[in-house]
């Protein structure tokens, strides 16, 4: 069962050992076969080397997509040596022996992984390799196959106490791991494939993460919890680079998610904007002519709930912001960047985190939700809906001014991140009251207000912002009731989905009281 090694194809991708172990094989008098990159490799390294291309007739084509698919190699290496058949196949059409594969791939997992755009990851799908390597190992009868360089060592050394011969069972093992290596490969390319159909088809989705986190516990002490990620390298929390503080909690990364998501909504290019997250919900959102100013104006709308709460911004923080934001406890700031100034200001709180992600996720892209339920889960695109996208119907007598306008829009995006029945009062690019998570739209509408009344008071100022607001609903007005809510919070403006059969009395309701409202169609429920 010893098989005497005379020819050996070298094909690698990663060529990591490969002049030395080919300086082994040439010292045994091993003859060498090669592929363009590898033959360069070799032959800089002074081997006599010949290229595949001599020996097939046939050159290197396509960028190398074809170079090794070929009867005088295939056959080289599947041809059953002692076989008379297999052996007049040989003589008639000049095929020789090869008798060592030494094959890896093009680094398919390692481009995915670096999220490679779509051409170049279909690119590095290696074909030849894996049908040479498959082959080879099929006929480990009388062919050896190294995949690994970790594998060189082995067979350097076993050539050495066989005087240029390799034994059965290590002629065996190497096949087993060839084709376990094939396997994986395979399986990273159809992964990659179902992730990408997956986020137009859940139907496609093949689950998968890597455990990046375990914690002491999860939404409370009681339940364990941990932190998976997918791969997917949008800039959020779970590729975030965390500059101080201890690790976060379960609760943290789902609310600092709530908060960077929101935060993306609003364009860096527009204007800085600010949102303050608590229990997944926003208790402050603000757009302003500075980050320092958006912040304090996020605040404003419900500074008590602020306190613990996440504060995320959409433009890397400052020096002004950050010494803002430390007179309040805050749990969690995440930003795009932060400038050294910041940073050191940030430091003094030593239990205050601090996150940066290089960017600010596209709210566009395409993604997955998921949710579990008993005995399953359930699976859903992202919420892309982007109000600019939205072509917006006038319903009313009267069409919101630009300034009533821009606050609609604001209101949309915001309510689109708020847990429905969601009632989003803004005023001057600025949350005016957030009522959230109710299962009676009037009653988010009347928290939205009472809550702008106690923030009115509280400021001293002399009278709610809600007064001269736009007001979002994320979801129709059932009835008139609602809206008549938001017109004695002191709301001119509306924008809703519409679509409810009484339409037509919330839209008299409007007119009644000179309410401008627009319908979006679209609806943006949050569970
Ligand atoms: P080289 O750097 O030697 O030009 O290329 C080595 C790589 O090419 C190896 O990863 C090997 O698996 C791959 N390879 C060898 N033959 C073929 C082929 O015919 N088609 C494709 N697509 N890849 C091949």
């Amino acid at each position: 069962d010893l098989v005497e090694i005379r020819t050996a194809l070298l094909s690698v991708s990663d060529k990591s050992g490969i002049v030395e172990f080919a300086g082994a094989l040439a010292a045994r008098g091993v003859r060498l076969l090669s592929t363009g990159g590898t033959h360069k490799a070799l032959a800089e390294a002074g081997l006599q080397v010949t290229d595949v291309s001599a020996v097939t007739g046939f050159p290197e084509i396509m960028d190398g997509r074809v170079k090794t698919l070929h009867p005088k190699v295939h056959g080289g290496l599947l041809a059953i040596r002692d076989d008379e058949d297999h052996q007049a196949a040989m003589r008639e059409h000049g095929i020789d022996g090869i008798d060592l594969a030494v094959i890896n791939l093009y680094p398919f997992e390692e481009v995915r992984a670096a999220g490679g755009d779509y051409p170049t990851t279909v690119e590095n799908i290696d074909i030849g390799g894996p049908a040479m390597i498959r082959a080879a190992a099929k006929n480990h009868a009388y062919v050896a196959v190294a995949t690994d360089p970790e594998d060189y060592g082995a067979i350097t050394e076993a050539l050495e106490t066989g005087n240029g011969t390799l034994p059965y069972a290590l002629r065996q093992q190497l096949a087993a791991r060839a084709y376990a290596r094939t396997a994986a490969y395979d399986a990273a390319i159809s992964g990659w494939f179902a992730e990408a159909l997956a986020i137009e088809n859940p139907r496609h989705l093949t689950l998968g993460g890597t455990l990046r986190q375990e914690m002491r516990y999860g939404e409370n002490p009681h339940q364990s919890a941990a932190f998976y990620v997918t791969g997917d390298k949008r800039p959020g929390v779970a590729n975030a680079v965390q500059h101080q503080g201890k690790q976060l909690s379960y609760n943290n990364i789902n609310d600092t998610d709530a908060a960077f998501e929101l935060v993306a909504e609003f364009s860096p290019a527009i204007s800085p904007a600010c949102a303050i997250i608590k229990h997944a919900n926003p208790c402050g959102v603000a757009r302003a002519e500075t980050l320092l100013e958006a912040y304090r104006r996020a605040l404003a709308c419900d500074n008590q709930s602020a306190f613990g709460g996440i504060v995320a911004l959409n433009q890397p923080l400052d020096s002004q912001t950050a010494s803002e934001i430390v007179k309040l406890f805050t749990e969690v700031i995440i930003a795009p960047d932060a400038d050294d100034e910041a940073k050191a200001i940030i430091a003094a709180k030593k239990n205050l985190r601090l996150l940066t992600t290089g960017g600010l996720p596209d709210p566009r892209a395409k993604g997955l939700n998921f949710k579990t339920v008993a005995g399953g889960f359930l699976v859903q695109g992202r919420d892309t809906a982007m109000i600019d996208e939205i072509e917006l119907k006038v319903v009313t007598e009267r069409a919101p001014s630009d300034r009533e306008l821009e606050d609609l829009k604001m209101a949309f995006a915001i309510a689109k991140h708020v847990k429905s029945n969601a009632i989003v009062y803004v005023k001057d690019g600025q949350t005016a009251g957030i009522g959230a998570g109710q299962m009676s739209r009037i009653d988010s509408a009347r928290i939205a207000a009472l809550k702008a009344e106690d923030a009115a008071k509280a400021a001293g100022w002399p009278e709610p912002m809600t007064r001269g607001s736009a007001v979002a609903s994320e979801a129709f007005f059932p009835f008139a009731d609602g809206l008549l809510s938001a017109v004695a919070a002191g709301a001119t403006a509306v924008i809703q989905p519409g679509g409810s059969i009484r339409d037509q009395e919330v839209i008299d309701a409007a007119n009644a009281n000179g309410v401008a409202m627009v319908f979006t169609g679209t609806r943006t429920f949050r569970h």
